[in-house]
């Protein structure tokens, strides 16, 4: 079975954490084909890291599927 492996669409970090993938889902789109890191995806969205962070705690918490 192959693993899907996303990497930054901006510094080509790769593979992205989970998390990573699944806030940029949430955040961007769900069929989003482009990911980015934590550092670049704060930096397209105009936000800290630990903003990000924190939505990621938050829709862990409302038992989001994209991040199990
Ligand atoms: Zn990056």
């Amino acid at each position: 079975m192959m693993m899907e492996t996303h990497s930054c669409y901006v510094c080509g970090k790769n593979p992205l954490s989970k998390d990573e993938v699944g806030i940029c889902k949430k955040l961007i789109d769900k069929k989003t084909t482009k990911f980015y890191c934590l550092p670049c995806l704060a930096e397209q969205l105009e936000v800290t890291e630990e903003e990000l962070v924190a939505k990621i705690e938050e829709f862990k918490e409302e038992g989001c599927t994209l991040f199990k």
